[in-house]
């Protein structure tokens, strides 16, 4: 019974999943077969009807989730209290959204208010289905459930289907943001080194490629004339992209070759960006621009602070760089010579660190506690309300959602990513947080 068939198995790999939760013979079962379309939908009026599927894929406006019936999960517990309780873990153990399905022709019964008590303490978002609303006249009935506490109810028919169309807008809206196309991760590494004219751009790709390391190959980009470098690092290829020009100067076409739209290709097709700054002359108004399209583009982030040789108030100019970058803290700056190899060998590994950061996943039981506790040391400003959970949803770079509330004021936000840096690392990445209203309201 708990083991689903394995075509489900596969259909529900990486896919958010929606619980429905209920008290018994409220019509879970029909209306999780109702979600899957109205053709597969089967009644079933006896109370502890064997049931033969608990989960099914749905897709709904080009969404796919896997809906799972936990109240099959249950009918071995003892007394109706230990199921309740079975049931909600169950569900919240396993789900992205929670829909509590009640029974609007019987009303509020005491189960469903155990059940609404509980899930009001589980940090998901929960939609509150009023089911067997077969008609309009009916509706009123509806309004009794609000005493459950659980938001606006939606009235739904699951035999005759009536309101199913809203109840799914309603639960993809709920859905965690789906991954985005981004470069992968698991592919070679892939670099972009960027920066104005004469920084030493060249001198340091040819440091990095030249002497004692070989150049596996030269790989066509995506333009014909984006010509990238593929260098052997510890036995594994690291690809630097459209770097033609930097190794056969008299193929440049001066200044331009390396314009800002250039280096904008450059960025996005690479998952983290050595941006390199003359340290001479320190961080630019040209380079500032240039970090900022990196933040922009969502890569990680590396300043190289290059001609560090003829550095001489080498504390003061360090310490300026840092603060001059202003994006956010724990970007790593590199301090080389391209011309004597002063900290050159330091170029890769930091920008395999950050790569590493760029790609992490850290669980959903980790991001609350981090939220929980600078919640507790700093709580929302007043008018805000809390933050009740949140997940990262995507890596690459790392994208958050914090349910709660919609409205959180920009020092607050930087205090919220502060938290998740300080607990995580993510040096050098670029933090992506939407912070999003109560669920139950939608
Ligand atoms: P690009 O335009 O950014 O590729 O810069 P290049 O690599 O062509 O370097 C521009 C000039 O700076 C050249 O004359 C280099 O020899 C010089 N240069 C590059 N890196 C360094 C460095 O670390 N120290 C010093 N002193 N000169 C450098």
């Amino acid at each position: 019974m708990s083991d689903p068939s394995p075509p489900v198995e596969e259909a529900r790999a990486g896919k958010p999943k929606v619980a429905l939760v209920g008290r018994q013979n409220v019509g879970k079962s029909t209306l999780l077969n109702r979600l899957l379309g109205a053709r597969e939908a089967i009644a079933h009026e006896t109370p502890g009807v064997t049931r033969d599927r608990v989960e099914m894929a749905v897709r709904w406006r080009g969404r796919a989730f896997v809906a799972v019936d936990t109240g099959g999960y249950v009918r071995r517990a003892r007394g109706i209290e230990e199921a309740v309780a079975r049931q909600v873990d169950r569900a919240v153990e396993q789900a992205d959204v929670i829909l509590l399905v009640v029974d609007a022709v019987t009303g509020v019964q005491e189960e469903d208010e155990d059940l609404a008590r509980r899930l009001r303490r589980a940090r998901l978002p929960v939609v509150l289905v009023a089911n067997k609303v077969d008609s309009a006249a009916q509706e009123p009935g509806v309004a009794d459930l609000y005493r459950l506490g659980m938001g606006d109810p939606i009235p739904v028919s699951s035999i005759h289907g009536r309101g199913s169309g809203e109840l799914l807008d309603r639960i993809v809206e709920l859905l965690p943001e789906q991954h985005e196309a981004q470069p992968e991760v698991d592919g070679e590494p892939a670099f972009a080194i960027v920066g104005r004219p004469n920084v030493g751009k060249s001198s340091l790709l040819n440091r990095l490629v030249g002497e004692e390391r070989a150049v596996v190959s030269e790989t066509p980009g995506t333009t014909r004339d984006a010509v990238d470098s593929v260098i052997a690092w510890d036995g594994r290829p690291l690809r630097f992209v459209d770097t033609a020009g930097f190794r056969r100067p008299s193929r440049a076409e001066g200044v331009e070759y390396y314009g800002f739209l250039r280096t904008v290709r450059a960025i996005d097709r690479s998952e983290v960006v050595c941006v390199v700054l003359d340290a001479q002359e320190g961080m630019t108004t040209e380079d500032r621009r240039i970090t900022a399209r990196v933040i922009e583009a969502g890569r990680g982030l590396v300043a190289v602070a290059n001609k560090w040789d003829l550095v001489e108030e080498r504390a003061g100019r360090y310490a300026e760089i840092r603060e001059r970058l202003g994006v956010f803290p724990g970007v790593p700056v590199v301090r080389t010579s391209a011309l004597t190899g002063l900290g050159v060998n330091r170029v890769v590994p930091t920008l395999l660190k950050v790569r590493e950061e760029w790609g992490r996943r850290v669980t959903t039981a980790e991001v609350n506690r981090v939220l929980q506790q600078a919640q507790a040391e700093h709580p929302p400003p007043r008018g805000v309300g809390r933050l009740r959970y949140g997940a990262q949803v995507a890596s690459g770079p790392p994208r958050f959602v914090i349910f709660g509330t919609g409205t959180v004021p920009p020092a607050y936000r930087r205090f919220v990513e502060n938290r998740l840096r300080a607990a995580f690392g993510f040096d050098g990445v670029p933090i992506r947080i939407s912070f999003r209203g109560r669920a139950s309201r939608g």
